[in-house]
């Protein structure tokens, strides 16, 4: 039973445009339906300069407008945490280094390729690793763009998948993500296109598009990989959109952030990822926050991340629990936190093997 919009019909509410063009974008808005706190009232014009703010009915109605706290809540509504200069420090905007020369393309590992199509979401997250990319408003990459991008895979033949992310790649219009996906297909060497969308969780109703899933069908092998991060999220309606890309023969799989005070509990990730295999998604990963500019409050310590996994051990399958990782920064690639990529841990000082070759010191702090 819906908290919010219980007026909207349903025909309306399974559709995904209804969704979008009535996503709630301002404080006044948001106002109707949660009682902002007053220092959420107060960083709300300061943080929305910066970062955007939006977010779809359906995700809003699965938030508890009495609870300031609610987990869902500090997903989505902005805190003046994200512009204080002391809590986020010189922290970096793009610590990873993603991108090249070929603006939206990043290339670490010799056999995949990564695609930021657009900076586009339905809703932002604040824990959001992209959040530079927001800044420039909303656009996706023209045509030029993608064929310059397209053109990079065909020519390297040791490229066997192409990642392609956001921003929100689902959004862009079918034309434009037909595009994309025939002319990466013609590409002999390449086998795998995955897909990062958090459609699934902001907006299931984009999957009950029969022309999207045919799309899907059509050129794969596609995996989509998926970013739920809290069991309240998993509802009738995401279960729905899942059951239609498997039924498309599309996988699933799940990344999920640890994120301070929305799902750093063992018992909370316990139900999210017995839901999640409940539902046929695969946890993947269980990805340690990163420290962006903007996202340092997420932050948990390393030691909570390592111990709430260890309490999962024994409690969940093995398949039902996603692999706890890391991105090494300057670009050094992924890393899972465990013997041999992990050899030291000193206080908040960890050396870790680079899957490209080479040990990096890190030192990673506990968020504020
Ligand atoms: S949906 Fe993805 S790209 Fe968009 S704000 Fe959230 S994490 Fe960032």
């Amino acid at each position: 039973m819906r908290r919010l919009f219980k007026e909207v019909p349903e025909h309306l509410w399974r559709s995904y445009r209804w969704q979008v063009e009535n996503a709630v974008t301002t404080k006044e808005e948001l106002k109707k339906y949660l009682r902002l706190t007053p220092e959420e009232e107060k960083a709300f014009p300061t943080v929305t300069r910066l970062y955007p703010f939006a977010v779809t009915p359906y995700y809003l109605s699965l938030i508890n407008p009495e609870d300031p706290e609610d987990p869902l809540r500090r997903q989505v509504v902005p805190r003046v945490e994200e512009v204080n200069p002391r809590l986020q420090r010189d922290a970096s905007e793009n610590p990873f280094n993603e991108e090249s020369s070929l603006p939206g393309l990043t290339h670490r590992y010799p056999d995949r390729v990564l695609m930021v199509v657009s900076n586009f979401c339905v809703s932002y997250c604040r824990h959001c690793m992209r959040k530079r990319l927001f800044k420039e408003g909303p656009r996706s990459r023209s045509y030029e763009e993608l064929k310059r991008m397209i053109e990079y895979v065909r020519r390297r033949e040791s490229v066997r998948e192409v990642l392609i992310s956001g921003g929100e790649p689902l959004a862009l219009p079918l034309e434009k993500l037909e595009f994309i996906l025939k002319e990466l297909r013609s590409i002999p060497h390449l086998e795998v296109i995955r897909i990062g969308t958090r459609l699934p969780v902001f907006a299931p109703m984009r999957f009950y598009d029969e022309r999207l899933l045919a799309l899907l069908e059509r050129y794969g092998p596609i995996w989509i990989a998926t970013h739920f991060n809290h069991p309240n999220e998993l509802t009738p309606y995401a279960e729905e959109a899942v059951e239609r890309l498997l039924r498309a023969g599309v996988p699933v799989f799940n990344q999920t952030v640890l994120l301070k005070g929305v799902n750093d509990e063992p018992e909370v990730l316990e139900r999210l990822f017995r839901g999640l295999i409940r539902m046929k998604v695969k946890p993947q990963y269980l990805f340690h926050c990163d420290p962006v500019k903007g996202v340092l409050h997420f932050r948990t310590s390393v030691r909570k991340g390592l111990e709430i996994v260890r309490r999962l051990r024994g409690r969940l399958s093995g398949y039902a629990i996603p692999v706890y990782a890391l991105d090494l920064p300057g670009g050094k690639g992924k890393v899972p936190l465990e013997y041999p990529y992990l050899r030291r841990a000193e206080g908040n000082r960890y050396l870790f093997e680079s899957p490209l070759g080479g040990l990096v010191e890190y030192e990673i702090d506990e968020g504020p």
